[in-house]
């Protein structure tokens, strides 16, 4: 029987973790009434900003280190077979997503009506074309410049030319609704200017910044699929990314004793500075209840039942056992930022194989987005039931469509689904401008969507470790097999 004392210890982190929550509300709440100033809020929050910056730093050695490690300890043929697996598992389980969005949005209708504050609309901008942003989409997975993309990404540039003053002058419209730290106040003012300055804009490639994680998952996969094949000269490389991948989990480790003091202020600090919530109602209410009915659907029923059906396993203790990635999503709103504690809960409670975490993880904290997914077309066809515009079945499947690609090409970071957006809207005509509407609820949306993200990616891997468990048992006889022959 185990003690009391047993159970406290082996649970300790997600006891922590929960109490941290708990901790970070009732501490938010407390604070609330003092009414802090921005600055103040800055400071409170700080040891919430260290925890985002130190799981940040090490997303980066730690999607290539386990991608090469991952890819080249496998043969090509299970890797592939393995690869195709994951992606058949990304694809259904977003178009799932996005059906179920539009569903609900479709029943709820939460834009009925007139609207609940007139918006100044006068006339739509389009400051990204959905064959750009898809190109960008592809540009992104060959980066010219390996060094480059651990800091910059591909993003088309537009060419504001004002023809009136015969001037020309280039304007990044995406790089500043992209940056890491989108205040909402900012980004309806960059909206509220390109669409009283630009009278043409003109596409041209060009960089932005955050990380190319998508350039460097495919530069990390091909990379070990090749020194995986180079048999014993390969071994020198080899050994370095496993070592260098062991070594980040150890930081992971010591880390993870910092995550619930980190995940506390988080959650306090956007507390203390949200918005009064008690006024959010009338059709972003509605909006909000949509999506969130949407992703609890998804994340507690319709994966879990999927999961259920492949594996035979319990589809909720796999998530008691990752109880401490979800609370770190919906602490820090990006799925990049979590991946250290993903690998961790999915290796070490889930006991799910090593060689397919490393796999299949980090290509589906960067593409396997189903609660961005969700979300970009219930917020789409919201848009649309605001401004009165019936949707027929055409625009709904180019929704469908355009919502899956937004959401392959939102970046793991905080409110990058508000921002690829755009595309679902331009895809159908919708006024992008509009997109101030959903502005209000988004930091908070977002959590939650990041939240469904990781549980789609972490129950991916366990269902590909099902589907692949005769690839992974050859594999072990071999590698037992190699070593009686040496
Ligand atoms: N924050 C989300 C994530 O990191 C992306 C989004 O904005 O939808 O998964």
């Amino acid at each position: 029987r185990e003690s009391v004392k047993t159970f406290l210890r082996r649970n300790a982190f997600v006891i922590f973790t929960v109490a941290a929550v708990a901790l970070g509300v009732l501490l938010g709440f407390a604070l609330r009434p003092h009414n802090l100033t921005a600055r103040e809020v800055k400071y409170f929050s700080f040891p919430g900003e260290l925890l985002m910056r130190m799981l940040q730093m090490l997303v980066l050695p730690l999607i290539v280190s386990s991608l090469v490690t991952g890819i080249s300890s496998l043969d090509s043929k299970a890797s592939g077979k393995m690869g195709i697996r994951a992606i058949v598992y990304y694809m259904v389980t977003t178009f799932i997503a996005v059906f179920i969005g539009i569903v609900l949005v479709i029943i709820i209708r939460p834009g009925k009506g007139s609207r609940d504050s007139p918006m100044a609309s006068s006339g739509s901008i389009e400051p990204v074309q959905a064959a750009d942003a898809f190109m960008d989409l592809i540009r992104n997975m060959f980066p010219p410049n390996l060094v480059e993309a651990c800091f910059k990404q591909y993003k088309t540039l537009y060419k504001k030319t004002v023809l009136t003053k015969n001037i020309t002058i280039t304007v990044n419209a995406t790089e500043m609704m992209n940056s890491t730290d989108l205040q909402t106040s900012n980004f309806s003012t960059v909206v509220q200017t390109l669409q009283e300055t630009v009278e043409e804009l003109v596409p041209v490639s060009g960089s932005s910044n955050g990380v190319n994680a998508l350039g460097l998952v495919v530069f990390s996969m091909c990379f070990g699929l090749v020194i995986g094949n180079m048999k014993q000269q390969g071994q020198a490389l080899r050994d370095f990314f496993d070592c260098l991948n062991e070594a980040i989990m150890r930081l992971v480790a010591i880390i993870i004793w910092y995550a619930p003091v980190g995940i506390l202020f988080l959650i306090a600090g956007k507390i203390v500075e949200m918005k009064d919530l008690a006024q959010v109602g009338g059709q972003l209410g509605m909006y909000t209840v949509s999506v969130i009915v949407g992703l609890l659907i998804h994340g507690l029923f319709v994966l879990p039942l999927l999961f259920f059906v492949v594996t035979r396993k319990n589809p909720f203790t796999f998530i008691g056992g990752l109880l401490q990635a979800l609370i770190t999503a919906l602490g820090t709103s990006s799925s990049s930022a979590t991946l250290p504690i993903t690998f961790r809960c999915l290796e070490e409670n889930n006991h799910v194989d090593k060689r397919v975490t490393r796999f299949v993880l980090p290509v589906g904290a960067t593409i396997n987005m189903d609660g961005t997914a969700l979300y970009e077309a219930v917020a789409a066809i919201f848009i649309a039931q605001v401004n009165d515009m019936d949707l027929n079945f055409g625009q709904i499947l180019t929704i469908s469509i355009t919502a899956t690609a937004a959401s392959i090409g939102a970046a793991g970071i905080p409110q990058a689904g508000l921002v690829t957006m755009v595309i679902v809207l331009t895809s159908v005509g919708l006024p992008t401008e509009d997109i101030t509407l959903i502005i209000a609820v988004d930091w908070f949306l977002d959590r939650l969507r990041t939240t469904t993200n990781v549980l789609g990616d972490s129950f991916g891997a366990g269902i590909v470790e099902h589907l692949s468990r005769l690839e992974l048992q050859n594999q072990d006889v071999e590698i037992s097999k190699s070593v009686i022959e040496d």
